[in-house]
C-alpha cells in the first residue's frame, strides 16, 4: 500500500484499462472503471451460444496468447489463479488463393509446407516455395543482425521478392496478424513485421511456443477480475469530456449534469477517442496521439465451412483466404476452444459470402493503423504519462493484448 490514497479514474475497461486497474488496487488505491459498453472487455468479448443444447463460452475478438511474448499478461492470470485453465493450442494455419490455385498449410511444430498434387504440378507455387526460404533467411538474418530497418515499408522491403510471393505469403499473414486492409498491408513498417515474425518464430524451421487460449473463453479471465478486484466498475459510461484542474479531475460523462471528481486519470481508450475527450490536450499530447488513426472491421461469428479450406483435414486455427485483391482471414473455433462438437463454429473478419442462415451474430472492432506516422510516435508516448494524467492501449505496442495490458501496468506506475 502506498502512503497516499489516489482516487483514480480509469476510462475504458479492455485490456489496457484492467491492467492499469489491477496493479493500481493491488496498491491500495480507490479505483473506477468508467466503461461505455455494458460489459468489460473491450476486444475481449466472449458470447455463449447453445451447441446441441449444452451453452458453449466462444470468443469472437481477443483468442490466443502464448507463455513466452505475454508476460505481464500471464502473471495476472496467475494472480487470478486462472493460468490453469488455458489449453494447449496447435497454432497451425493455411492459405488458400482462389485465383491463383494455391492451398497450403503449416504447422506450429513443423513449419513445412503441406500441399497438394495441383500445387506439385504449379510452377508458380514452386518459385513462392523457394522464396519462402529465401525471405526467412534473410529477414531472419536482418533482425539478428540489427539491420535499422527503421525507414521502409514492407513492400519497399520486400522489392528483391516477386509480386506472387508477398501476395501470397507475406501479405495474408500481415493481413491476418494486424487484420489490415489490402491498401494498407504495403504501407506497414518492415521493422514491425519482422520483429513480429522473429519474436514468434514464424522465421525458423519450428517453433517451441506454447500458444494458449482459454477453453471457457476469455469470460474465464474476465469474470476472475471482476470477482476480485475491489473498486468500482461502472458500465454504460460513456465518457464525454475530461476537464484537468489545477488539484483535481472533473470528468463528464454523457448522461449526467454534473461531473465526477478525480485525483488521476487513466485512458485506457483508443488514442483518437482519447485525444477527443480532452478539453485542453497539450501540444505534444495533440501530437502524438492525432498520429494515430484506426480501421473498423466486422467480425462474423457463423457455421458455414465454406470459407475454410476445401480439404477438411487442413482446417487450422488460422485460415486465410485471398480472392481478388483482399485477404480474408477465419479462426476455427472448434480447435481454438477445443470443441468436441458436430457443428463447426467459425470466427471470419472481414469475409464476404457468408451465408444468411448460417450467422449466429457480427460484432464491429476498431484496430490502430501501424504506419510509419504513427509508429514514429511510439517512443515518446511514454513522455505523455508523467503527471495527473496517463494513457495506455495496445497502441503502444504491437496492437496485442500483452501490448495493451503491459501499457496498463506502465500507465498505472507512471501516476503514483
Ligand atoms: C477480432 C480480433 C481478434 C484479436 N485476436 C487477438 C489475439 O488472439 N491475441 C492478441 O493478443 N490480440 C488479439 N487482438 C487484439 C487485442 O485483443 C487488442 O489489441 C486488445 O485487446 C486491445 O485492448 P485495449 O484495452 O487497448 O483496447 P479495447 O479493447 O478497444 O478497449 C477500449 C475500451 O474503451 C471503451 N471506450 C471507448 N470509448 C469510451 C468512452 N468514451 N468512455 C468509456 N469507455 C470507452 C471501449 O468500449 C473499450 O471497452 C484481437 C483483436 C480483434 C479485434
Amino acid at each position: 500500500m502506498s502512503s497516499t490514497k489516489l482516487k483514480v479514474a480509469i476510462v475504458g475497461g479492455g485490456a489496457a484499462g484492467i491492467g492499469a486497474a489491477h496493479k493500481l488496487s493491488q496498491l491500495g488505491h480507490d479505483v473506477t472503471i468508467l466503461e461505455s459498453r455494458n460489459r468489460l472487455g473491450g476486444h475481449a468479448n466472449p458470447v455463449i451460444i447453445e451447441n446441441n443444447g449444452e451453452p458453449t463460452p466462444l470468443d469472437t475478438g481477443f483468442l490466443i496468447f502464448n507463455d513466452s511474448t505475454y508476460p505481464n499478461f500471464c502473471q495476472f492470470l496467475k494472480e487470478l489463479e486462472v493460468i490453469g485453465d488455458a489449453h494447449n493450442l496447435e497454432m497451425s494455419s493455411c492459405f488458400r488463393n482462389t485465383d491463383d490455385k494455391i492451398e497450403y498449410s503449416m504447422g506450429q511444430k513443423s513449419r513445412l509446407v503441406r500441399f497438394g498434387l495441383k500445387e506439385a504440378l504449379n510452377p508458380r507455387f514452386w518459385s513462392i516455395f523457394k522464396e519462402m526460404y529465401r525471405f526467412r533467411k534473410k529477414a531472419h538474418s536482418d533482425i539478428v543482425n540489427k539491420v535499422d530497418l527503421s525507414s521502409i515499408s514492407i513492400e519497399e522491403y520486400l522489392q528483391d521478392f516477386s509480386r506472387s510471393f508477398s501476395d501470397n505469403f507475406v501479405y495474408p499473414l500481415t493481413s491476418a496478424i494486424w487484420s489490415l486492409p489490402p491498401s494498407q498491408i504495403g504501407l506497414y513498417p518492415a521493422q514491425s513485421i519482422l520483429n513480429y515474425f522473429y519474436n514468434h518464430q514464424l522465421l525458423a524451421g519450428k517453433s517451441d511456443k506454447r500458444w494458449l487460449s482459454f477453453k471457457g473463453s476469455s469470460a474465464v479471465y474476465l469474470n476472475a477480475f471482476c470477482s476480485k478486484f475491489p473498486g468500482k466498475i461502472v458500465l454504460n459510461s460513456l465518457v464525454r469530456c475530461i476537464e484537468r484542474g489545477s488539484k483535481e479531475i472533473s470528468i463528464f460523462l454523457d448522461k449526467e449534469e454534473s461531473p465526477l471528481q478525480f485525483d488521476k486519470v487513466i485512458l485506457a481508450t483508443p488514442a483518437d477517442i482519447s485525444l477527443k475527450l480532452l478539453n485542453d490536450p497539450s501540444p505534444l499530447e495533440r501530437d502524438l496521439l492525432a498520429r494515430w488513426r484506426y480501421n473498423s472491421s466486422t467480425a462474423t461469428l457463423h457455421t458455414d465451412t465454406s470459407v475454410l479450406h476445401k480439404n477438411k483435414k487442413l482446417w487450422s486455427s488460422w485460415n486465410m483466404n485471398k480472392s481478388g485483391n483482399r485477404y480474408f482471414i477465419s479462426y476455427y473455433l472448434n480447435r481454438v476452444h477445443d470443441i468436441k462438437s458436430k457443428s463447426d463454429y467459425v470466427l471470419s473478419l472481414g469475409t464476404p459470402g457468408i451465408r444468411d442462415e448460417k450467422i449466429i451474430q457480427e460484432f464491429q472492432y476498431r484496430h490502430p493503423i501501424f504506419d510509419q506516422n504513427s509508429v514514429s510516435s511510439q517512443d515518446q508516448l511514454h513522455d505523455l504519462n508523467r503527471g495527473q494524467t496517463a494513457f495506455c492501449g495496445s497502441y503502444f505496442g504491437f496492437g496485442f493484448h500483452e501490448d495493451a495490458f503491459a501499457s496498463g501496468l506502465k500507465a498505472a506506475q507512471s501516476i503514483l
